[in-house]
């Protein structure tokens, strides 16, 4: 970890001043939602707030609710440009664009930026003492340099999700990745235990990370995944959105890695006693940030549901799936004859809700509701839903756990395969599906999850209960993630001295 007690912003400034965390997230749901809890986190214990939206970002935000960036005392909102143009958003490459281009143009903004609101000390704000970034801005690692003052990163994933990432260095000097040839990711050789992950249970090689499956030496992908992990070690703290109970063997085997390590989670809205305001969907203080337009009806059609019997359907903000796993998944949902709530996201399958299978409509009005997007939190937590069928984000994992929900898991990309392995083997509260989708397996995975007459679904139902319980002792006061988000705060300030 770095030591970031030179300065250029003035010691005696900062001796002076109150701490004031800029947080800037990597423009995507899954980072912005996680870092705009934390940033709510810290404003609470009195912290100085200001959260970075890339412009783009912050004009949809606005057009969608004028009220969602406003800011409030202590509490605001900045942007700097993402550097990408129009056409470049439509790119089927979009999100890679855009981390080469906040690479090569986000840096000077930021610095910017901070210097400027630095520069209006006198009009109420301290000078920014530290920066908190989430995952795959590792250039703004330089930026805190430039500015003398410390980073934290607020990695999105679950522990062993991160542990796996850092791993993924190692699996390519080993020689596990990149894969010989196409043959090897159907003739079980995904299937290779991997037993040397510090403390991680044997995992196999497929699930240790989606970036493992490339046939390509110089993936892309995989060196930006592996470096941005592993750049965490420059940062002065780094912050999981996890809590000790869950994932307690590998947070004690990071921590010979990294020194300090901040376990505050889950920073789900209704963790650290906030409570979930149904009008809006976030919980008290800041506005919530959604990219979309939340359909609001869905609230009401699950309130005329009996509780426990809605299995809730969402891949999350990145998935894209086939036409042909998009029919098997419908005609499974169709079969199960269970109430479903289904949110197919524009860019979900290519042609949107028109995509769907012939019929499939017709045959389910009756108990199903397809959503656009949703207040996927309230969601949850409505005593309605009975299970999630979730692409085992990790957002979307810990969601769940915070609301006592057991998930049936269809992981694609990224750190879904670890988390999904540990919902389902680790934890209890899960069932998996096949990588490709087959209908038969859908009906039966939610008969068996959301069945009745006892069995395993009922015994993941209890592990739900259980764990959620965990969850809000670990955020209540006096908690591991209450106390840890103390020692955070507590090193923020130390910082500012
Ligand atoms: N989400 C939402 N409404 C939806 C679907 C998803 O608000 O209809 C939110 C969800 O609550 C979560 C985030 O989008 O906070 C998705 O994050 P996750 O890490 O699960 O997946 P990603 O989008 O990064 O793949």
């Amino acid at each position: 970890m770095c030591d970031s007690s030179s300065s250029s912003l003035a010691m005696g400034e900062r001796r002076r001043a109150a701490a004031h965390a800029m947080l800037f997230p990597f423009p995507c749901p899954g980072h912005i939602n996680p870092t705009l809890k934390l940033a709510e986190l810290l404003h609470s214990r009195g912290v100085h707030v200001t959260f970075v939206n890339t412009e783009h970002n912050h004009e949809r935000l606005r057009r969608r609710r004028e009220g969602a960036v406003r800011g409030r005392e202590g509490f605001r909102f900045e942007v700097v440009p993402d550097g990408l143009r129009d056409e470049e958003r439509a790119a089927p490459d979009s999100t890679v664009r855009l981390y080469l281009s906040l690479r090569s143009s986000c840096g000077a903004p930021l610095v910017e930026l901070a210097r400027r609101v630095a520069a209006e000390e006198g009009r109420g704000a301290p000078p920014v003492t530290c920066l908190v970034l989430s995952g795959l801005v590792s250039f703004a690692l330089d930026v805190a340099g430039e500015l003398g003052v410390p980073a934290f990163v607020l990695w999105g994933t679950s522990a062993c999700g991160f542990a796996c990432t850092l791993r993924l260095r190692q699996l390519r000097q080993r020689g596990y990745t990149p894969l010989k040839d196409a043959s090897y990711l159907t003739n079980g050789y995904l299937d290779t235990p991997i037993d040397w992950i510090a403390g991680m249970p044997t995992v196999r090689l497929g699930d240790v990370s989606s970036f493992v499956r490339t046939l390509d030496p110089t993936s892309f992908a995989l060196r930006v995944e592996e470096d941005e992990a592993n750049s965490c070690a420059r940062a002065q703290g780094l912050i999981l959105n996890t809590f000790d109970d869950l994932e307690s063997d590998v947070l004690e085997a990071l921590k010979d890695e990294f020194p300090r390590v901040y376990t505050i989670g889950p920073l789900a809205a209704a963790m650290h006693g906030r409570v979930v305001d149904r009008a809006n969907g976030h919980g008290g203080g800041a506005a919530g940030l959604s990219l979309w337009e939340e359909d609001a009806a869905c609230m009401t059609w699950l309130d005329a549901q009996p509780s426990g019997s809605v299995l809730y359907v969402s891949f999350g903000s990145l998935t894209v799936m086939s036409p042909d796993n998009i029919a098997e998944l419908a005609w499974g949902l169709a079969e199960s004859r269970r109430p479903f709530l289904w949110v197919v996201r524009p860019g979900l399958v290519a042609g949107g809700i028109n995509a769907l299978p012939d019929g499939f409509v017709s045959e389910t009005k009756d108990r199903c509701f397809i959503a656009e997007w949703c207040a996927q939190e309230q969601v949850l937590r409505h005593r309605a839903v009975g299970a999630f069928l979730t692409h085992s984000g990790w957002n979307s994992s810990t969601e769940s756990i915070c609301s006592g929900v057991p998930m049936i898991c269809w992981p694609g990309f990224a750190d879904q395969y670890i988390n999904s392995r540990y919902v389902c083997d680790e934890w209890g509260i899960g069932l998996r599906l096949d990588e490709e989708l087959r209908r038969e397996q859908v009906a039966a995975h939610v008969e068996e999850l959301m069945g009745g007459g006892g069995g395993r679904g009922e015994e993941m139902r209890r592990s739900a209960a259980k764990w959620k319980a965990m969850a809000e002792s670990a955020t209540a006061n006096g908690g591991s993630s209450y106390v840890s988000l103390d020692k955070l705060v507590e090193q923020l300030r130390l910082e500012t001295e």
